[in-house]
């Protein structure tokens, strides 16, 4: 078999749209799963949803160590309302950038850990497992890894690598989310009789009011910044003739490691009062690794050949489905590293520099070896 490049395979993944919703990633999983069988991998397939495919690969070693994992998600969002000027799925070459949805965010870097597993299944007793996750539905909750979570069919890891856009920079985790519904109930009343009610929409927003320059009481991470909030929607009231009984907003937390979700809800009641009921819509931790992990300092030392000068420390501002994977696998420690660049995330002619996405596949085949003793 002739092993594909990893632009290649990106190349084939972003003209397969997996546009989510509705996703349908089954194409996706079908097109790498075949190929992933082709070279010695055992593939597993996992659908949360009709059509909603996610893949577990596994490169078999000799289990001296525990299995170094690559995550990654093979949904893609929308195109958005702009139109494109190149077309979104045909994964169009130019200048050296591979144009397409998905190109980014994320097909290169799945594609280039399959390219790096297909390469290293032709050697022969690696000291570990190789893992290989391809999770649906990243872009709506995590809902692939979640499902794989719940299966409990992911391996006890002693690595994992989460290839979402960093540049093919190290990154060592990212903050949690906390989405909450705030409901605010009042007094109905016939609009021209406003006094015989209690108005939920004057209550809610002078509650959002104070929350516009709340800040939490929490010393920031070091990596990560601190907790921030923003109020994302408002609905209030039926009808325009009616004093409003209900009001409710939500609000979009993004949490450090020090600031578990229930003190961050019990600060809010206190700022806010009893009246607010919050209800959690997405509740997922924040993932840190510590950079004095060895297998950190290892891939650290790997990186400085590629980068050219040793990494710094640095967290990320996006959220990724290392929430789920990572307490799904046993915690290991856990570097997000891949070739797209975050700013090029989910935007309108998203693209991926072809030179990163080789040399992706190249730092994903220096850690692995590393690892597998190979
Ligand atoms: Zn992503």
């Amino acid at each position: 078999m002739v092993i594909p490049s990893a632009t290649e395979i990106t190349r084939d993944l972003v003209r397969i749209d997996s546009v989510n919703p509705p996703g349908r990633e089954e194409h996706c999983a079908d097109y790498l799963g075949t190929l992933l069988q082709a070279g010695g991998f055992e593939v597993d397939r996992y659908e949360h949803a009709a059509g909603r495919t996610s893949l577990v690969a596994r490169l078999e070693g000799e289990s001296r160590k525990k299995p170094i994992c690559f995550g990654g998600h093979i949904d893609v969002v929308p195109l958005g309302e702009k139109p494109w000027s190149v077309e979104p799925f045909a994964g169009d070459i130019i200048d050296g950038r591979l144009y397409g949805r998905g190109s980014c965010d994320m097909k290169s870097g799945v594609a280039a850990y399959v390219h790096m597993g297909l390469k290293l299944a032709r050697e022969k007793c690696a000291a570990a497992d190789v893992v290989l996750i391809m999770a649906a539905g990243e872009e709506t909750g995590c809902d692939g890894s979640k499902y794989l979570q719940t299966l409990g069919v992911l391996p006890d890891a002693g690595a994992m690598i989460i290839a979402e856009p960093t540049s093919n920079y190290p990154i060592l985790g990212h903050r949690g989310s906390l989405w909450l519904n705030a409901t605010v109930h009042g007094r109905t009343a016939h609009g021209s009789m406003p006094d015989l009610g209690d108005n939920a929409v004057y209550r809610a927003a002078r509650l959002i009011t104070n929350l516009e320059d709340f800040k939490f009481d929490v010393a920031p991470n070091a990596l990560l910044g601190t907790t921030t909030l923003n109020v994302g929607t408002f609905h209030g009231g039926i009808n325009i003739n009616s004093v409003p009984d209900k009001a409710i907003f939500s609000i979009d937390i993004r949490s450090i490691p020090e600031h578990g979700h229930d003190e961050i809800i019990d600060s809010l009641t206190r700022k806010l009062g009893e009246e607010v009921e919050f209800e959690r819509l997405v509740d997922v931790a924040s993932v840190l690794t510590t950079a004095d992990e060895p297998w950190v300092v290892e891939v650290f030392d790997l990186m400085e050949e590629f980068l050219g000068e040793p990494p710094d420390q640095r967290g990320a501002p996006y959220f990724t489905d290392a929430a789920a994977l990572v307490p799904a696998c046993g915690d290991p420690p856990m570097i997000i590293l891949g070739p797209g660049d975050m700013n090029v995330a989910h935007q309108t002619d998203e693209y991926c520099d072809v030179t990163k996405i080789e040399e992706a596949a190249q730092m994903f085949e220096a850690i692995t070896r590393r690892w597998c003793e190979l």
